[in-house]
Order: structure tokens, then C-alpha cells, then sequence
């Protein structure tokens, strides 16, 4: 089974020392540590080499350390956040670093693939981190705790913990007999087609919004449901849920709000018009890539 090559497995998370400040804070001290700098959605790129990450040491932070978020540790050396609150403070690190945020889920797909996890996760947690100052129970302020993963409401009476989450979705290659069913969305780039997709709903099994989403986009039944993958899709927080189905029958009925066009494909079709495909890091594509190879 070909899998997505997104996230790699790569960090060492070590979850059972978050709640170990002074451990922390003697990493984030510590000369071999490496901070991700992290502006609105774009993490800091070298200019020489727009491939990888600029990573900065505690001494070259310009800007405050309190909110940086321990996201683990790589061969032995520690990785926080860096949160950049503002542009004068971005521009500054640019020039003092030679080096360019760029916008995440642009870069990504270019990005060396060892980083993705480590910048996914630096970009989910500054994310969450940035849209949970307020308790969303009493509105009161809520503060950092377990090294950046957890936050927890500073009224004593309310105390509500939040926690980082992802929204799961699910991503489908359909087959009937010897095709697929490849959509497109009218906002993609022209031609490429793709794997159907949808957000999994509240109280709804994975499976069941399997069969829900291609309900409502092509209008078909699909039954043999089967678990394939997944990948975390950072952009800026779902979980990827890959599938295999099979349609009983090929009459579409699209929705034209989700897609602008949809039909069904044989392997010689694909393998004939490759720049059809989606990006080769996605799960969409290993899923068209191993039914392609079945
Ligand atoms: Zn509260």
C-alpha cells in the first residue's frame, strides 16, 4: 500500500514532560534548541533555500518566549514555537536571519518532507494557541499550561481546559468495475481532478459520512467501504481519512456547489493525462496511485 508522504512519522512528542516546567524551560534555554518562527499562518523560510525551515535559537528570538509551545524533540534536539505577533517584529527577524515567512499550506507541498510534521505541528499549535486566549464557556482569560498544549480559563470558578483538535474529514476513491471517479472543484487549478471529500458531521461515523458525502456530491450509493490511510491536512487543522468504496451504479448527480464537474475514469485514461493528478504528496493522490497499481 502506497501511503501519503505528508507526515512521516518523525517527533519524539515526549507528552509525559509537558507538565515538567522546569524541564521545559531548561530546553528552551539551551543553545541546541531550535525555534520554528511562526507569522499569522507562513513559518520563516532561508532565503538561500526556500526548501527548508530557518530555524532560531533562544538567543536570536525577537520576540517574547512565553508563549512558545514545546512541540518535542528530533535526534535528541528540542523544538518550540516562536509566535510572531507583529509585522515589525517579522521584518526584523527576516533581515537579522536572510530569510522569508512563507504562507504554510503553499510551502508545504514544496517543503523537504522530514519537516512536514514538525511545521504542521508548529503551525496547528500557534493556530490554536492564537484563537483560544478567551474562555469560550465565561469569556474570561484563559493561560498557557502543559508547555503550549493545553489552556486552562483563569476564573476559579470556571477553570475549563481546552485542548489542540482536528476536525476529521474523509476522502474517498470510488471504483465500479474497471474505473474511478475523479471530481474537481471549480477553484482548483484547471484540469486536475481529485479523489471526493467531505468533513465527517457530529455523532456520524467515519463511514457513514463516507456514504453521506458522496450521497450529497455525486448522487450515487456506495457500499464495501474500506479504510485505506490517512494524513493530516494542517490547513488549518483537519485529519485526513483515507477510503476505498465501490458505487452501485455510475449515474452522477452532481452538486454543482461542490463540484464543477466529475466523471469516470479507466487506469489508461489517468496514466495517459498524468498532469491531471493532484499534488504527489497528498493522500488523494496514494489513493489513486494504488488502485492505478492494483
Ligand atoms: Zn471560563
Amino acid at each position: 500500500m502506497q501511503t501519503a508522504s505528508l507526515s512521516p512519522y518523525f517527533i519524539d512528542r515526549l507528552s509525559h514532560v509537558r507538565e515538567d516546567n522546569v524541564w521545559i524551560q531548561t530546553q528552551l534555554h539551551a543553545a541546541s534548541t531550535r525555534l520554528i518562527a511562526v507569522y499569522q499562518s507562513s513559518v520563516l523560510c532561508n532565503n538561500h533555500d526556500p526548501r527548508s525551515p530557518c530555524f532560531v535559537s533562544y538567543s536570536q528570538a525577537s520576540a517574547p518566549t512565553d508563549t512558545s509551545i514545546f512541540l518535542g524533540q528530533v535526534d535528541g534536539i528540542a523544538y518550540f514555537t516562536l509566535s510572531i505577533q507583529t509585522s515589525a517584529a517579522a521584518e526584523q527577524l527576516c533581515n537579522a536571519q536572510q530569510a522569508t515567512f512563507q504562507d504554510y499550506a503553499v510551502s508545504a507541498l514544496m517543503l523537504e518532507s522530514k519537516y512536514h510534521e514538525l511545521l504542521s505541528l508548529a503551525c496547528f499549535t500557534s493556530y490554536w494557541d492564537s484563537r483560544n486566549h478567551y474562555c469560550g464557556s465565561c469569556a474570561s482569560e484563559t493561560k498557557i499550561c502543559n508547555a503550549g498544549h493545553m489552556r486552562v480559563c483563569t476564573s476559579t470558578s470556571c477553570a475549563q481546559r481546552y485542548f489542540p483538535s482536528m476536525d476529521p474529514a474523509i476522502i474517498v476513491l470510488i471504483e465500479y468495475e474497471d474505473r474511478c471517479l475523479l471530481g474537481r472543484q471549480a477553484h482548483w487549478p484547471e484540469s486536475m481532478y481529485s479523489t471526493l471529500a467531505g468533513f465527517v458531521e457530529p455523532g456520524e461515523t467515519i463511514e457513514a459520512a463516507v456514504a453521506r458525502e458522496v450521497n450529497e456530491e455525486a448522487g450515487i450509493q456506495v457500499e464495501d467501504i474500506r479504510y485505506h490511510s490517512s494524513q493530516a491536512w494542517l490547513f488549518p487543522n483537519s485529519l485526513m481519512l483515507g477510503f476505498n468504496a465501490k458505487a452501485t451504479s455510475t449515474d452522477l448527480q452532481l452538486d454543482a456547489n461542490e463540484l464543477e464537474a466529475a466523471a469516470w475514469f479507466t487506469r489508461d485514461q489517468i496514466r495517459a493525462k498524468p498532469q491531471m493528478l493532484p499534488n504527489q504528496k497528498s493522500i488523494s493522490y496514494a489513493l489513486i496511485q494504488d488502485w492505478l497499481h492494483r
